[in-house]
């Protein structure tokens, strides 16, 4: 297990950054969910991101999760995060297969397609905080960093890549989330700019060694940055139970139950998230009917 996510601030404060590498996490992901290539990197690009967002949250109950609602034909994508950085996801249609685009890369903007983007909070409040913003690349780094311009007004540069070999698997994936606080100047926004312009591409620096430490240094280069000991470790992880299945179950009330009971005798629920299977026979469909 490599997987890590790094944060770190520049001594004045007017820098904070998030490094990640989610490569097992996302090859997890891959296993669960069988996805195609341009589908494990939407996938991984997003549940990389989620890691990142859902470790700067302040309370440990705080539930983030990034939602891409377009009609590309992937359909929608869900990932979501606990403050812990445990992560999992979902896609509508893992089986997509796109042709490269003009870079010759994994064409994730075609899959996701033209929709909205939305982030949701759930602080543990009656309602949870939602933000909305157009897709407007579908490539989900840009669509994050203009989540932040427009919704949050924090000037933030959001990196993030996942590289699959040819027979599917995930070579390497991880991500950046840099963000410039309200003391920061002007110069140093346009240091950092420069350093980001000349940096290769996330997979690229993984592919070529490079620790989440030296990518680090590397895009904070010529600030002293104050690295967190402790990095937050990332997991793909489900924290469905056969009690949630039932109590779904339930809510779906007395009369949908029965006539479930009489047109199939048995009801297999499948955990979107992690694939786990929950299969309730006649008698406990019984037994859950009689309990209402
Ligand atoms: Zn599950």
């Amino acid at each position: 297990m490599s997987d890590k996510i790094l944060r770190a601030n520049s001594f004045d404060g007017s820098i904070r950054i998030f490094v990640a590498d989610t490569t097992d996490l996302v090859q997890k992901a891959h296993e669960i969910h069988d996805t195609y290539p341009v589908v494990t990197a939407a996938l991984g690009r997003s549940l990389t991101a989620a890691a990142m967002m859902g470790c700067m949250q302040k309370g440990q109950e705080d539930m983030i999760s990034l939602q891409f609602k377009g009609d590309g034909p992937m359909g929608s994508l869900c990932a979501v995060s606990d403050s812990s950085s445990h992560v999992k996801g979902y896609i509508t249609n893992p089986h997509v297969n796109l042709a490269p685009n003009n870079k010759n890369k994994l064409d994730v903007k075609r899959a996701v397609g033209e929709g909205t983007f939305f982030v949701v909070r759930d602080l543990g409040l009656k309602e949870p905080y939602v933000g909305q913003v157009p897709i407007i690349s579908g490539e989900i780094a840009e669509d994050l960093t203009y989540y932040y311009a427009t919704s949050e007004q924090t000037p933030t540069s959001v990196g993030l890549g996942v590289l699959v070999d040819t027979d599917g698997h995930v070579i390497c994936s991880g991500g950046f989330i840099l963000q410039l606080m309200p003391e920061a100047t002007e110069e140093t926004g346009s240091l950092l700019e420069k350093n980001i312009a000349a940096l290769p591409s996330i997979t690229q620096m993984m592919s070529d060694g490079l620790s989440t430490e030296d990518i680090l240094l590397k895009i904070t280069d010529g600030f002293s940055m104050l690295i967190q000991n402790e990095p937050t470790i990332p997991l793909y992880a489900c924290n469905c139970s056969r009690e949630r299945v039932e109590a779904a179950l339930i809510s779906i009330g007395k009369k949908e139950l029965k006539s479930l009971l009489d047109e199939d005798g048995r009801a297999e629920l499948t955990c979107p998230y992690c694939d786990q299977k929950y299969m309730f026979e006649k008698e406990d469909l019984e037994a859950l009917i009689a309990s209402l």
